[in-house]
C-alpha cells in the first residue's frame, strides 16, 4: 500500500517516493515529481495553471534532478519548463513533434499573456538546447535503477505516456490519454504496456460518456453540407493543436466539396504536422485535405472567407479570442450560417454560453481602446457543440484499466489527478470499489511506493 509521507517514517529509505505538484483535482499545472531511493529525481511534465496567482506546479525540494520528460506539448503540461532551465541543464526527454509544438505554443503565452511569467525566451532556449528526443518502446536511462520509455497515448500527434522504472517498481503515468481512433492519430493501447505497480491516471471526463465517434462525424458533415448547400457559412471554433486538424480531417473523410478556410495558429501547428509525417495516422488524407484548404494568411483572405459560402477552421476553441472572433458578428447574425463547436466549453467561456444561452458576449480591454471588443449578439444561426473528444470517457477508462496488468505482489495503487474534484475522486471512489488502492492527491501531497 502507498503511505502518505505524514504517515510515514520508518521505509522511506526503500520506497520510491512520489510527490504531486500540480493537476490534483482540477485541470492545469501538471507537474509529478519522483524520487528513487537513491535520491536521483525526475520531473514528469512542468505546465501552467490557466487562474488564480499559482500559475506554477507546487514549489518542491528539487536537490538531484536527472531528468525532465514531457508527455505533451499543450501547456497545461509544458508551459512551465523555461522556468527549470533557469537553474538546471538537466536532460529535457521529449520528442521532435511535441518540442516543435511546445515551443509555438510558449512562445505564444509569453507574448500575449498579461500574466508575468517568471521566465522568457532565453529560458526556452536552454529548454530546448537541452532536449532529447526519444522513440516510443525505447528504455532510456536516467540513472542506474531509473529508466523511462514512452509510450502512445493517443491523445494528440506526438503525446505518450511514461513508463517509468526506479528501484525495481514500474509507475505509469498516463498523461492525457485517448483509447478511442481518431482521425489524426492512433489510440493508447494498454496491451502494450508491461506488467506495472503504480498507475497515475488522468480523469479529465471520468464522468462522462462520449457519444459514438462514427454517428457524431457523420452528423457533423451532414449539418455543415446542409447549411454550405443552403448557401451559408460554417464557423468552426477550434483549438489551434490537433482538434483543428481533426475537423479538417473529418470533412475530408467524408469527401466534403465546400470551400475550407483554415485561420489563426491552426494553419502554424497544420505547416508543423505536416513536417512530422511520422506521428500522423494516415498523412496521405491530411496532405490532401491541406492541399484543398487555404489558409488565411492576409487580410483579403479573411475578407473572402466571411463572404465565401464555405467552412471556416478558427482558433480559439472556447470563442474566448483567436482569428474566429473576427468571424463571430456576421455569422450570429446570419440565419443561413452556422457555429459548430468542436472542443469542450470550460464553464463560463463565451463558448459555453453560445451552447446554453443562445447569446454570445465577449469583453476585452485593451490599452489602445480602439482595438477594445465588446460583443452581445444573440444567435440567429443555427449552433451545436459536437463532443470530438481527445480525452477517454469514464467507460473508456475502465476498460483501459481492466486492460493492464498490475503486478501480482503489487498493491494496485491508482493515483486519479488531471480532473475536477467530482471526477478525481468519484473515479478514485469506483477504483477503491473495484478493489484497486485508489486515491486522488491533492496538489503538494507526497506518496511513497
Ligand atoms: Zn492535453
Ligand atoms: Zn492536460
Amino acid at each position: 500500500m502507498f503511505l502518505k509521507l505524514r504517515y510515514f517514517i520508518i521505509f522511506k529509505a526503500i520506497m520510491v517516493k512520489i510527490s504531486f505538484l500540480g493537476s490534483c483535482r482540477e485541470i492545469g499545472r501538471s507537474g509529478i515529481l519522483v524520487e528513487s531511493k537513491s535520491g536521483a529525481q525526475c520531473i514528469l511534465d512542468y505546465g501552467i495553471g490557466f487562474n488564480g496567482e499559482d500559475r506554477l506546479p507546487h514549489k518542491a525540494h528539487i536537490n538531484n534532478l536527472k531528468a525532465i520528460a514531457l508527455t505533451h506539448s499543450h501547456i497545461d503540461h509544458s508551459g512551465g519548463l523555461p522556468f527549470l532551465y533557469k537553474t538546471e541543464t538537466v536532460p529535457f526527454f521529449t520528442n521532435s513533434i511535441s518540442l516543435a509544438i511546445a515551443e509555438v505554443l510558449i512562445r505564444d503565452m509569453i507574448k500575449i499573456s498579461n500574466y508575468p511569467y517568471p521566465f522568457g525566451y532565453r529560458e526556452l532556449d536552454y529548454l530546448r538546447q537541452n532536449s532529447y528526443f526519444l522513440k516510443n518502446k525505447t528504455r532510456q536511462r536516467i540513472e542506474d535503477d531509473f529508466y523511462i520509455t514512452f509510450m502512445d497515448a493517443g491523445h494528440i500527434p506526438g503525446s505518450v505516456s511514461i513508463l517509468l522504472e526506479v528501484d525495481n517498481k514500474k509507475i505509469l503515468y498516463t498523461g492525457d490519454i485517448n483509447t478511442q481512433t481518431t482521425n489524426l492519430i492512433n489510440p493508447a493501447n494498454p496491451t502494450e504496456i508491461p506488467e506495472i505497480d503504480a498507475l497515475i491516471m488522468e480523469s479529465t471526463y471520468a464522468l462522462r460518456k462520449h457519444p459514438p465517434r462514427e454517428q457524431l462525424e457523420i452528423e457533423f458533415v451532414e449539418k455543415i453540407t446542409n447549411i454550405i448547400d443552403n448557401g451559408g457559412t460554417v464557423l468552426i471554433p477550434a483549438f489551434g493543436v490537433a482538434r483543428s486538424q481533426e475537423a479538417l480531417l473529418i470533412l475530408e473523410k467524408y469527401n466534403f466539396k465546400g470551400k475550407i478556410f483554415i485561420d489563426g495558429l491552426a494553419r502554424k501547428i497544420s505547416t508543423i504536422y505536416l513536417d512530422f509525417p511520422d506521428f500522423i495516422r494516415n498523412i496521405k488524407l491530411f496532405r490532401r485535405a491541406i492541399r484543398k484548404a487555404q489558409f488565411v494568411s492576409t487580410r483579403k483572405i479573411r475578407h473572402n472567407a466571411k463572404q465565401s459560402n464555405g467552412v471556416i477552421i478558427s482558433p480559439s476553441g472556447m470563442l474566448k479570442g483567436g482569428a474566429a472572433l473576427d468571424y463571430i458578428p456576421s455569422i450570429l447574425t446570419d440565419t443561413t450560417s452556422a457555429v459548430y463547436l468542436v472542443g469542450y466549453q470550460v464553464e463560463g467561456s463565451p463558448g459555453r454560453a453560445l451552447i446554453d444561452n443562445g447569446f454570445f458576449e465577449f469583453k476585452e480591454l485593451k490599452r489602445n481602446r480602439n482595438k477594445s471588443v465588446d460583443l452581445h449578439i444573440e444567435a440567429l444561426c443555427d449552433y451545436k457543440y459536437f463532443d470530438f473528444s481527445s480525452h477517454s470517457d469514464n467507460e473508456n477508462i475502465h476498460s483501459y484499466i481492466q486492460k493492464l496488468n498490475f503486478e501480482r505482489k503489487s498493491n494496485k495503487d491508482i493515483f486519479c489527478i488531471h480532473g475536477d474534484n467530482k471526477s478525481t475522486t468519484s473515479l478514485a471512489s469506483e477504483l477503491t470499489s473495484k478493489n484497486y488502492n485508489s486515491v486522488a492527491p491533492e496538489t503538494g501531497e507526497v506518496y511513497h511506493i
